[in-house]
């Protein structure tokens, strides 16, 4: 095993990494975990950017569902779920 893989090199580029990090954005991780995340965001550039963008793009939707739902839209969308369940 080279060191360099685990990621602290700075240039992680790993599929599990990214895995991690939507969790993390998710809030769903032990919080052991959470501060494995945490560790290497600091260490990874490339992930600190993911998270940063990822953060953000839910502060967004949150920000939306926020606002109140026109109710058609709100219906449309449950008739929709419904379908699929
Ligand atoms: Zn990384």
């Amino acid at each position: 095993m080279r060191r360099e893989e685990d990621g602290v090199s700075g240039d992680c580029g790993c599929a599990k990494c990214e895995q991690v990090l939507q969790l993390y954005v998710d809030r769903t991780l032990t919080e052991a975990e959470c501060r494995e995340a945490e560790a290497h965001l600091a260490a990874c550039p490339h992930c600190a950017g993911a998270y940063r963008f990822e953060d953000a793009l839910r502060r967004y939707v949150r920000k939306c569902c926020d606002e109140p739902m026109p109710f058609e839209l709100k219906e449309r969308l449950t008739a929709l779920r419904t379908a699929y369940l």
